[in-house]
């Protein structure tokens, strides 16, 4: 190829990690530190107060961006930048850093980028997904000292993105803190997972984005246009203008669309022959309550209280559960909060207690909090003293059978009791529950159900467990099937159970708030889905076009499929009929 021919469009496959489509030229973001002299120090303890005043200063500077982050996007942002003031307060590190100075004699910036990149190496070396993603963590901070060492700026390098996309080997939380969409398209990075704090920021701040995508920085060069599907998780570098076409008419028709759904965003849960169904949020924050209001929740269906646990990396006192709790419980004006009690372990890890070779199959959930009544004896004491500002509900993970349920009560009503004593009274009698998300617990479902007021099928991990597929593992992703007829059938004979007894049957598992799958849980019997607040237009605008009379055919029909090609098939077909007869 000449030089000055086109370069060819190449498509490149990487983690879908924030919705939406973004086009333009390609800004490489170079990261890593700027490569400094190794010079004799004149004089080793100015050269460490000189590290000392960089600390500080790097400390005042990003307490101001975590104000502006709480400012634009709420605390539960913000807390990421906690993270990096302990990088900063991290004794070992600068100690190690001081003692290279009086050890080798040399410059401070050259010792503290040898140290600092020792840490690096070692976090990026853990197989940890989530210790590995601390790296950038380390980087970002260390990055922010020497800038302040050697009066540069690369912290705030991406500042001079204009309309473009960034690419990146990496991005650092706060690098995408400093994003708006007024400058950033979207963005892609080599490395990264979903659960990486930039994936988290990109959802949060609605920037198109691509995590993870092999061999990126070897397809692209300066001049570059590319295509962002965050939807797809698709890459598209230099894409022809008949790809540059279609994809204008897929957003020109994705948002209006969104329009469509919005303008019925208020209107009541129904079906059009006035079957009534509920549709929640799941929340994991106070913040997220904002969208739930947004997209008009009817309450919240799961919040994932495990989240603050995460947020802190630390076991929160009872007094700091509470205080969450309780501003959950005011925002959500008089509308039913239901708490899901703890869910640490599996791939939400929390110090030693949930370290273990098979974390899915392990200490997990129900079975830590049954283990440790000290700390589900705190929670529930935050819950309840919460419960005086609206009604909530609590409702347990994990349930495997009908003697762990009532355990999990027997302890509950002890600590209301103990409550009551002390003149804590709920606003609403608190409904109990338990999540049905393992294989036993739907077997023996007629049993559970007599001991509850609602169930609520988390599919993330029942699909999971019925199909033996860790849910997060890229190499088998494709036989986490959620179409396969076992799950359907379980699905049903799930519902059927709780409708038998005249019992609530919710979802809250990811498949509630997917628009093929809504019509189909209720078909089946379910009756309160609960998502992620953006998703509720969608799902609404399904449902409320749909009769319960062909929800229920529609369920039949899929029941008695044995293929999960057929099954998908099914409800893409009645998905896209609602679409074309509404257009
Ligand atoms: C689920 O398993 O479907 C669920 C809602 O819980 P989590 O995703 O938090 O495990
Ligand atoms: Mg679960």
């Amino acid at each position: 190829m000449s030089a000055d021919s086109p370069r060819p469009e190449v498509r490149l496959k990487g983690i879908a990690a924030a919705p939406g489509v973004g086009q333009g030229s390609v800004y490489i973001l170079t990261q890593g530190m700027a490569i400094v002299a190794c010079v004799r120090a004149v004089d080793q303890e100015a050269e460490v107060r000189r590290f000392e005043q960089a600390l500080h200063e790097t400390r005042l500077e990003i307490a101001k961006l975590r104000q502006e982050v709480v400012e634009r996007l709420g605390e539960s942002e913000a807390a990421i930048f906690d993270a990096h003031l302990l990088v900063l307060e991290d004794v070992a590190l600068i100690d190690d850093v001081t003692k290279e100075v009086r050890k080798t004699g040399f410059n401070i910036e050259f010792c503290f980028q040898e140290v600092a990149q020792r840490y690096i190496t070692i976090f990026e070396n853990i197989e940890d997904d989530f210790l590995r993603e601390r790296a950038s963590d380390i980087r970002d901070v260390t990055g922010r000292v020497m800038d302040k060492l050697m009066g540069t700026k690369s912290a705030q390098a991406v500042v001079a993105v204009e309309k473009q996309v960034v690419v990146a080997k990496d991005l650092t939380p706060s690098e995408t803190a400093s994003m708006s969409t007024d400058t950033v398209l979207a963005f892609v990075t080599q490395e990264g997972g979903r659960t990486g704090h930039s994936a988290i920021m990109a959802r949060a701040l609605e920037i198109p984005a691509v995590v993870g995508v092999r061999g990126l920085l070897d397809a692209v060069q300066d001049g570059d246009t590319m295509l962002v599907d965050g939807e797809a998780g698709l890459v598209i570098v230099n894409p022809t203008s008949a790809t540059i076409d279609s994809y204008r008419d897929k957003q020109v028709a994705i948002k209006s669309r969104r329009n469509r759904v919005m303008a019925e965003v208020a209107l009541p849960d129904e079906t059009t022959d006035g079957t009534h169904y509920n549709l929640l949020a799941n929340i994991g924050s106070p913040e997220d309550m904002e969208d739930a209001h947004t997209y008009v929740a009817h309450g919240v269906g799961l919040y994932r209280t495990e989240n603050l646990f995460l947020r802190l990396d630390d076991w929160p006192t009872e007094e700091q559960q509470f205080d969450e709790y309780a501003e959950v419980v005011r925002q959500a004006k008089g509308r039913l909060v239901t708490f899901r009690t703890l869910d640490l372990g599996g791939d939400k890890k929390l110090g030693d207690l949930t370290d273990e070779a098979n974390p899915f199959m392990g200490y997990r959930a129900i079975r830590l909090c049954l283990d440790r009544p000290d700390i589900f004896a705190a929670q529930l004491r935050a819950i309840l003293r919460a419960s005086v500002y609206g009604p909530v509900a609590v409702m347990f993970p994990m349930i495997s059978g009908v003697e762990e349920l009532r355990r999990a009560k027997e302890f509950y009503q002890t600590i209301a009791v103990q409550m009551a004593s002390k003149g804590v009274v709920p606003k609403a009698p608190i409904r109990l529950g338990a999540m049905i998300e393992i294989p036993a617990a739907a077997v023996v479902i007629d049993d559970l159900v007599a001991e509850v007021d609602f169930v609520s099928v988390g599919t993330n991990d029942l699909v999971q467990y019925l199909l033996a597929v860790d849910r997060g593992n890229q190499r088998i992703a494709s036989h986490y099937e959620p179409a396969n007829p076992a799950v359907v059938r379980t699905l049903e004979r799930i519902f059927s159970s709780a409708a038998k007894k005249g019992v609530t049957a919710a979802v809250c598992g990811e498949l509630a708030g997917d628009p093929l799958w809504a019509p189909l849980l209720i078909g089946l019997g379910a009756t309160e889905l609960s998502m992620s607040s953006p998703s509720i237009p969608e799902v609404r605008f399904i449902l409320r076009h749909s009769s319960a009379k062909e929800l229920k055919l529609l369920a039949q029909a899929a029941v008695a499929l044995g293929d999960s090609v057929k099954i998908k098939n099914l409800l893409a077909d009645f998905a896209l009929s609602k679409v074309k007869h509404r257009s």
